[in-house]
Order: C-alpha cells, then sequence, then structure tokens
C-alpha cells in the first residue's frame, strides 16, 4: 500500500509540476497523451494516426498485461478523487456491497463520444478524465493558488521592508482568471460529492476512459488470485472501491473493475489474496459485465445524431434566427498557429492546458459564442490582455496539435487578426483629443497618423498588412468598456501543419515585423482614473491623463 501511495502522489506532483511548466518545459501534455479515450476519440475526429498517441498505446498495452494499473496508480483524476472519498465517503461498513450492472453506463458514454467522433466531431472531453482533471487544475485551482499567494506577499509585504528583503518586497503576483471556472468548480463538486454515493463512483460508473480499459483489462496476465485460505469473510468486498468482488463468492472478481489497488490484498486477514500471474487462475475467470449490444449501438447512433445535428447547426439556428446558420461567432480570435477552424474544433479536447500555459491570460474559455461544437475552446481576449508577438506557449503544450508549434523564427508572421478602428469611439476621430496610445505600444508599428483640416489632432489609420492582432492596441485603449480599436479575426492566417506561415503571409501581401521592445514602452496604461463614457458613448479624460494632451 505504501508503494501504491507513494506513486500515486509521485505521479499527481509529476502532473502538477508540467501542468505548472505548460508551455515553458518538453512534454508538458505528457498526461493528457496518456489517456486512451480522449487521445483515441481525438485521433478518431481528425482521421489522424500519429506518434503523439505513443503514450495512450503503451497504456493500453499495460492493460492487457496489468489491468487496470493506469487507473489505479497514475491517472491524477483518480488520485484526486480518492483524497476526495476519503474525506466523504461514508465508512466501508456503510456502504452497500454493490456489484453493479450500473458499471454499464461508462460503456455507452465510450460508445456515444466514439459516434461523435466518427463523424468529426470531438465530444469525450466532457467526460475524459486527463480533460477534466487538467482544466481543473489548470483553470480553479492554480488561479486560487496564486490568488492566496498574492494575499500573502501582500499581507507580508511590512515585515519584508522592515527585514529589507527586497526580493519579496517587489515581488508581484499577478493571478490568472478564467471565464468558465466557477462552472468547473461546481461540476468537481458534484464529482466529489458522488463519493456518498460510493467511492471512486466517477471511474466506476462514467469515465470513458476507464471503460476502454476495462474492455482490455478482461482477462489481464496478472491479475488478483485467492488462495484456499479464504473463509469468506467478505471484508474485501466491502472495502474494494471499485466493487469489483462478487458479495458472494470474494474469491471472485471482476477484473474489467479491478483497478489493481490491493486493497483486498493488505485488508484480507487471512493473507489470501496475492496478485500475480498465475495460469491457474485463467480457468476460474468471473463473467464480466458485458454493455448489451442493443444500448452500445443506441448510444453510438445517439452520439453521431448529436454531433450531425451540431454540424448542421440547427442548435445554433434554434437559439437565435437571425444568425442563419453560422456556427462561428464573427469575433472568435483564436490562438497563433490554431488550425483552420472546423480541424481547430475537431482536434481540441478543450483540456485548458494552452489557457494555463498563456502568460498573458488572454487565453479564454468561450461559452457558446462559436457554437455548440465551440465550447470551452480557447479564444484570444485582446481587451483582457494582448498576445505575446514572441511567445508560442500555447502551441508548445497543445496534446493534440489543435495549435501548432511555431518555431521562433515563424511567430511572427503567425498572424490572428487585423485591428479595425471604430471611429464613433475614437478620442481622436470623435471627441478631438489627442490619443495616441494605439501607436505607442504597437509592436507591429501597424498604426498611421493622419492629420485632417478639419480636426485639431491627427486621427489613427491601422496598416492592415502590418497589423498582425496582437491585441497591445486594443488592450491599451483608454476608451472605457468596448475599445475604440478592436481586432477581429480578419485575415487571420490558419495552416495546416507542415505549412510556413511566413510564406503564406508574404504571398498574402503581409509586411509583418516587430518592431525592437526598447523603441516602444512596454504597455500603455489600459485606462486612466475616473474616465467615464457620458450616456454610453464619450470617454472624458481628466486632465493629462496618459497618452493625451488636451493642448492646443
Ligand atoms: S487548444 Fe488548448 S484546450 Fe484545446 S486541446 Fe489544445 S491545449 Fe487543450
Ligand atoms: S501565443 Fe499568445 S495566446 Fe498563445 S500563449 Fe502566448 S500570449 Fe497566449
Amino acid at each position: 500500500m505504501m508503494f501504491r501511495r507513494m506513486t500515486r502522489a509521485m505521479c499527481l506532483a509529476i502532473f502538477l509540476v508540467l501542468l505548472a511548466g505548460a508551455g515553458k518545459i518538453a512534454a508538458s501534455d505528457l498526461f493528457l497523451r496518456m489517456d486512451p479515450a480522449l487521445t483515441g476519440l481525438a485521433g478518431l475526429a481528425m482521421r489522424s494516426l500519429t506518434w503523439i498517441w505513443l503514450p495512450a498505446v503503451i497504456v493500453m498495452a499495460s492493460a492487457l498485461l496489468a489491468g487496470r494499473i493506469f487507473c489505479g496508480y497514475i491517472c491524477p483524476m483518480g488520485t484526486t478523487i480518492d483524497v476526495a472519498d476519503k474525506c466523504l465517503a461514508p465508512a466501508p461498513k456503510k456502504q452497500k456491497a454493490s456489484y453493479a450492472p450500473s458499471a454499464r453506463l461508462k460503456y455507452y458514454i465510450l460508445t456515444f463520444a466514439a459516434g461523435a467522433a466518427l463523424c468529426g466531431v470531438t465530444f469525450v472531453y466532457w467526460a475524459a478524465p486527463l480533460s477534466l482533471i487538467t482544466r481543473f487544475y489548470g483553470l480553479v485551482v492554480y488561479p486560487v493558488v496564486l490568488m492566496i499567494g498574492d494575499q500573502a506577499v501582500t499581507a507580508f509585504y511590512p515585515i519584508a521592508s522592515r527585514m529589507d528583503l527586497r526580493t519579496l518586497m517587489f515581488l508581484e503576483i499577478d493571478p490568472p482568471r478564467f471565464a468558465t471556472g466557477f462552472f468547473v468548480l461546481l461540476f468537481f463538486a458534484a464529482v466529489f460529492a458522488a463519493a456518498r454515493i460510493s467511492p471512486r463512483f466517477w471511474c466506476r460508473y462514467l469515465c470513458p476512459s476507464g471503460a476502454l480499459l476495462a474492455i482490455l483489462s478482461r482477462k489481464p496476465l496478472i491479475r488478483r488470485r485467492v488462495s484456499p485460505d479464504c473463509n469468506q469473510c467478505g471484508i474485501c468486498v466491502r472495502n474494494c472501491p471499485m466493487a469489483a468482488i462478487d458479495p458472494d463468492a470474494p474469491e471472485q472478481a471482476r477484473h474489467e473493475e479491478c483497478i489493481v489497488c490491493r486493497q483486498c490484498e493488505s485488508i484480507c486477514p487471512k493473507n489470501a489474496v496475492a496478485f500475480s500471474a498465475d495460469a491457474a487462475t485463467a480457468r476460474r475467470l468471473h463473467p464480466s459485465v458485458s454493455p448489451a449490444r442493443r444500448q452500445v449501438i443506441f448510444s453510438g447512433i445517439a452520439g453521431a445524431a448529436t454531433a450531425s445535428v451540431a454540424l448542421t447547426g440547427l442548435n445554433v439556428v434554434a437559439r437565435d434566427l437571425s444568425e442563419k446558420g453560422t456556427v462561428r461567432e464573427a469575433r472568435i480570435i483564436r490562438p497563433p498557429g490554431a488550425l483552420p477552424e472546423p480541424d481547430f474544433l475537431e482536434a481540441c479536447v478543450r483540456c485548458g492546458q494552452c489557457m494555463a500555459a498563456c502568460p498573458t491570460n488572454t487565453l479564454q474559455p468561450v461559452w457558446f459564442e462559436a457554437g455548440l461544437l465551440g465550447l470551452f475552446s480557447p479564444a484570444v481576449t485582446p481587451r483582457r490582455k494582448y498576445c505575446d508577438p514572441e511567445c508560442t506557449a500555447c502551441g508548445n503544450t497543445c496534446p493534440t496539435g489543435a495549435i501548432q508549434k511555431i518555431a521562433s523564427a515563424e511567430r511572427t508572421w503567425a498572424k490572428i487578426g487585423t485591428a479595425v478602428i471604430y471611429r464613433q469611439q475614437c478620442l481622436a476621430w470623435e471627441y478631438k483629443k489627442s490619443c495616441m496610445v494605439c501607436d505607442e505600444v504597437c509592436p507591429y508599428d501597424a498604426l498611421e497618423f493622419e492629420k485632417r483640416p478639419d480636426l485639431p489632432y491627427p486621427v489613427p489609420h491601422v496598416k492592415e498588412d502590418r497589423c498582425a492582432g496582437c491585441g497591445h492596441c486594443e488592450h491599451a485603449c483608454p476608451v472605457y468598456n468596448q475599445a475604440a480599436i478592436v481586432v477581429t479575426p480578419m485575415d487571420a492566417i490558419r495552416l495546416r501543419p507542415g505549412q510556413s506561415f511566413e510564406y503564406a503571409a508574404k504571398s498574402r501581401g503581409f509586411k509583418l515585423k516587430k518592431e525592437p521592445q526598447d523603441q516602444k514602452p512596454a504597455s500603455a496604461a489600459p485606462a486612466y482614473p475616473g474616465a467615464d463614457i457620458p450616456d454610453g458613448r464619450a470617454p472624458q479624460p481628466p486632465g493629462m491623463a496618459p497618452g493625451f494632451d488636451e493642448g492646443g
């Protein structure tokens, strides 16, 4: 048991370290690529079979050899649920010794997701354990930990300054925030609360990866063996977290449900249980839980049908007839390196790893802005923060290649959109103020100013062939609420793997060139205190706000 506890703790720690280093360290997506349902069904939806799925193949091979050891030892979702079970599950004596056929539900979830994947739609992220747990730690726990750190640093500031601890005095922690964080939290509250019904409720009944591994674990080479010393006391039945042991015949177990936790072995007062590759037990295999064929077919068809409806855009039509069936909202800006939209939606498994890796926190999960198919997918939100023109973190960490890795030489050319100016909002155009904030912060020198006879100050224009859509301007625009300069996905370069961003950009006539950083201020203040928009329109800069000059 000690070995298992240490292995699980170590795997969880490695998972967390990789997540914290997402985008910065190699193989930060390793655990995601181990998830067999996630990788298998994303690969099916993408119609792609590449070496990146190798870790999942190894996990599946391990199930043939030793059963569901991935579930029992490696899966961070399982370990997290075990911790929640420790706190919330009733004592083993009070648990019903179930041996339930409802464990079939997970097979139907798997076939539902497989039906959708056959139609090119990825729904597996709703239930795949690694996608869920990465979202939980990356989008909920990580920001909370940083927020606590930030509070601690603030509280410690007086002591640090008295002791002249400069590193602590000037330490700044900027906790990220994510749009769907609260939803993810509620989802996990329900998953953890299910411990009141049974331990490892998720793994027993709902996990599609567990189902896939269960199919491969019906006759593992190394499995539970019970010697004739067993006196049928049933203590192992009550303590098995997966209800894998037959209450009427404790010497028998459903190996496909067993996660090799070896609880039964350690708790048996007669030392009658052992896990070994004993060929003699092969003849005494217990009948498996077989999902009903009709329900398997039905759930597969249901998945395919749901995917088809989502693909036609009917879901969006039902929501708003004025949208004329488009499934993609016009203003979704995908991160640099994102595949063309349909391929991107097939490949993205909504793990949120890219968002956790994004150093500026501009990447946010979207709700239904991109239709049902785009739910929880990542989008750049320049008003919140810009996309760093030198950063490739999201592509470096994406497990499926939905966001491609971009070589740093190519990064400048990976245009994600184009800024447009809303003149009726602009201080220079509409309110006849002097403002050049967008020009000051633009790293691509994509703004030019025109002196017009009818206006007192020069007014901005976007040089579209120079704009990369990074969003520095939209982020910094001092107009409150909606900025006067806004990045749209117009002219975004979305390529398939193997194509060159530089070639694509040059052949479309773009002249993207980043200005040396030291010639630009890092970032202008995004707004000025006291500014407001009377009647929801005009901002009023108080006195000499940054970037303004009332002069003249
Ligand atoms: S795009 Fe982001 S959320 Fe989607 S699979 Fe890649 S890393 Fe995960
Ligand atoms: S490239 Fe942009 S969107 Fe992607 S992680 Fe970096 S800053 Fe965020």
